[in-house]
């Protein structure tokens, strides 16, 4: 048995100043001083611990200070698994291989929570019921530095997560440096931005330093290294690698792009052997993430080298030659002594033999790999993905996470589920304080989640327990965001009296939050702001608790227009989830914003046409149609063609005007554009109004998706005009 007394370190190091100063104050104190309110104090630091111990059991007979806890493995226990003993020797810590860092992370939790630092006589025992509890950190969208990467690792270190799955290679950027293929650090690691270029690299010495440092809290770094696809950024510095062989920058815009390894080239695999025997020489882990996702084979069905490996191969199709090209990677990587971990789509060329499968599209991708006795690591878009807003994934939402696929029988096929990650994809992360926002409070749910069995799971409690690590992160210094978008809006207009009423009130779980309203143009009575005049509106809520700015200005858009009083309705359904935000989402008053899952769209996917009504009791003169649409061309969002809008004179008379969009398909980035129907002259007087936008347009050609179907994303249908 190996006999260790080490000091807790990093994190723990603030709070040693705290035991420090503590333990004098105790030491002057005998036994016989202790009484039972210090005994409840410290079971109160137990109880707030995240995630739970699994067990723990105190007399009240004695106690000890938190100080110089004295480790022993105990090759009994799991890897992960620890006891804490607390009798009349001190402290000891019994562990399995890693289980001393869990430990640690316990005891330095229960030094920052406690104010009075020592634990009573008795025993905790601990081990996590997932063995992969991971954080996908992505360096490439956006890049952080080792220094930002290691305070990542801190954080994680505390809630006991075990993997950082590092995401080093992408289209917009190539971060590991390679003295073998200079360009990658000189080109393929900076894209173009404005007038000026970002990016940045990891050399040996960095990447060997992250290792090291995350193998002192026990936490393994599994780096990724994409392919075939996410690759454009190495085609960039070398293009003799791609099938086309012509120049490519790499990438500036977010999504999926077409140009990928060219499977039919030895020279591919040469490199990317290189680049693996490099990668396996860093980094100790069990697994190299081999990416897998997205890869489109537009280019491989055009490219003759790619065909004539389908053929040689005897493979199906380009599918088939993607399963083939894994294969190949992970035959190389398993003589290394390695296993591979990709993404699901994995799963559609044929998996390879010892394959773990990363399930992002959904549960299903894990309930198929774990019925063909794969492992699967779980992180579905619908719970995982911290990079969405919190108005998209709230924290109550990652507490209801449940690994286990639906369909999966969990007797035969459960013990294939190793863990689950929240994945930090950095499109929109572009700093350390948006990353901080991004990973909490969330990823203290998620830490939660993977380390307890779900029955065990109590959202209340967890609350409570959650707004005592609060001043901890405050000490610690990271930023967070709110649990639950904080704000409660409501808008009324039924009784229309030219003025939308717009309610604004703190959720219940912020019941002692501060709304800061700022509404230019609308009149802000108690918790209502009332707009009267026609147009659009802005308004910016800041919610604050105790002075303390919680999460970020939330913005939104009003209108207030004559569609307000019409019974409206839609005439085909919209497409799930892009419902809108009430009954009649296209004549409510609210505007939607340029993310297009704030829940105010309505989104349509072809291929018919999508189609409302409006009617009022009286006639109208309108002046003006307005409506607004978003495009996001790489989420397949388009701005339709035309609109077609049929204003009734009377039953059988009817004026047909037709809208084209004014930009482009191929216009790249997220924007709103307004539609505005206004005929010269005006409109007939009316009582009805139909419209209708035919959805039958395909990707062009020029997208990586080119040839599938589109979006249409719509949010209010706004009429101006006044009555007869
Ligand atoms: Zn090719």
């Amino acid at each position: 048995m190996r006999v260790r007394n080490r000091q807790n370190r990093r994190w723990i190091t603030g709070v040693f100043a705290v035991v420090i100063s503590v333990v004098v104050v105790l030491f002057t104190r005998s036994v016989s001083d202790f009484n039972d309110g210090q005994v409840c104090k410290e079971l109160a630091a137990v109880d707030a611990l995240i995630p739970p111990v699994r067990s723990y059991d105190f007399d009240s007979s004695a106690w000890n200070t938190l100080e110089a806890p004295v480790f022993e493995l105990d090759s009994n226990l799991n890897d992960e698994a620890y006891r804490i003993v607390s009798d009349e020797n001190g402290i000891t810590v019994f562990h399995g291989a890693v289980g001393d860092h869990r430990a640690q992370s316990t005891l330095g939790q229960l030094g920052m929570l406690g104010n009075e630092v020592a634990l009573p006589w008795g025993e905790i025992s601990d081990e996590p019921v997932f063995a992969h509890r991971g954080v996908l950190m992505d360096v490439c969208r956006h890049f952080f530095t080792v220094d930002e990467v290691k305070r990542q690792l801190d954080i994680m270190a505390l809630y006991k997560f075990n993997v950082l799955h590092w995401h080093l290679t992408e289209d917009q950027g190539w971060r590991i440096a390679m003295d073998a293929y200079p360009k990658l650090a000189e080109v393929a690691a900076y894209r173009s931005h404005g007038d000026s270029v970002y990016g940045g690299f990891y050399t040996r010495e960095d990447l060997e330093e992250v290792v090291a440092y995350a193998a002192d809290y026990g936490i393994e770094v599994v780096p990724e290294i994409e392919l075939p696809g996410h690759s454009q950024a190495v085609l960039a510095a070398y293009p003799h690698l791609g099938c086309s062989g012509e120049s490519v920058a790499v990438a500036t815009e977010w999504g999926v792009f077409k140009d990928i390894y060219c499977a039919g080239n030895e020279q591919t695999f040469e490199f990317l052997e290189d680049v693996l025997d490099y990668v396996c020489e860093i980094f100790p882990s069990k697994y190299i993430h081999i990416g897998g996702d997205e890869a489109p084979k537009y280019r491989w069905e055009h490219c003759p080298k790619c065909q004539q490996r389908i053929k040689e191969e005897d493979l199906r199709d380009e599918e088939a030659l993607q399963g083939w090209f894994n294969t190949r990677i992970e035959d190389y990587l398993t003589a290394k002594g390695k296993q591979i971990i990709g993404w699901d789509e994995i799963l559609e060329g044929g998996l390879s033999p010892n394959a773990t499968v990363q399930s992002w599209r959904g549960f299903e991708g894990a309930q198929h790999a774990a019925e063909q006795g794969h492992d699967a690591i779980v992180s579905p878009t619908s719970h995982a993905y911290f990079d969405y807003p919190v108005s998209s994934i709230d924290v109550p939402k990652v507490y209801d996470f449940n690994l286990y696929p639906e369909k999966l029988d969990r007797f035969t096929h459960g013990h294939h589920i190793i863990g689950g990650e929240c994945n930090l994809w950095s499109e929109r992360i572009p700093d350390i304080e948006t990353l901080d926002r991004r990973f909490l409070p969330r990823g203290i749910s998620m830490a939660e989640v993977l380390w307890s069995h779900p029955a065990e799971r109590d959202y209340d409690a967890f609350w409570q327990r959650l707004q005592l690590h609060y001043p901890m992160l405050d000490a610690l210094g990271y930023s967070y965001d709110v649990e639950q978008v904080p704000v409660k809006l409501g808008t009324k207009n039924d009784s229309f009296k030219e003025e939308l009423k717009v309610f604004v009130t703190a959720e219940p779980a912020f019941a002692n939050l501060e709304l800061a309203v700022e509404a230019p143009t609308g009149m802000t009575m108690g918790s209502a702001t009332i707009f009267t005049e026609r147009g659009m509106h802005q308004m910016k809520v800041q919610p604050n608790r105790g002075g303390h700015a919680m999460g970020k200005v939330l913005n939104y858009g009003f209108a207030v227009h004559e569609g307000l009083v019409t019974h409206s309705c839609l005439t085909s359904p919209p497409t799930e989830p892009y419902k809108g935000s009430k009954d009649i989402p296209l004549a409510n008053g609210v505007l939607g914003s340029e993310n297009y899952r704030d829940g105010n769209w309505v989104g349509y996917f072809g291929p018919d046409y999508f189609s409302g009504h409006f009617g009022w009791d009286k006639p109208y003169i309108i002046d003006s149609v307005k409506i607004n649409f978003l495009q996001s061309r790489l989420s397949w969002i388009l701005i339709p063609e035309k609109v077609i809008t049929d204003v009734y004179e009377s039953e059988d008379q009817i004026s047909r005007y037709e809208w084209e969009r004014t930009s482009s398909a191929s216009e790249e980035g997220t924007f709103i554009e307004t539609m505005v129907l206004a005929p010269e002259g005006g409109f007939p007087a009316t009582q009805t109004i139909d419209f209708m936008i035919p959805n039958t347009e395909v990707l062009p050609d020029n997208h990586p998706s080119a040839g599938e179907r589109v979006w249409h994303f719509l949010d209010e249908v706004q009429i101006y005009g006044r009555p007869l």
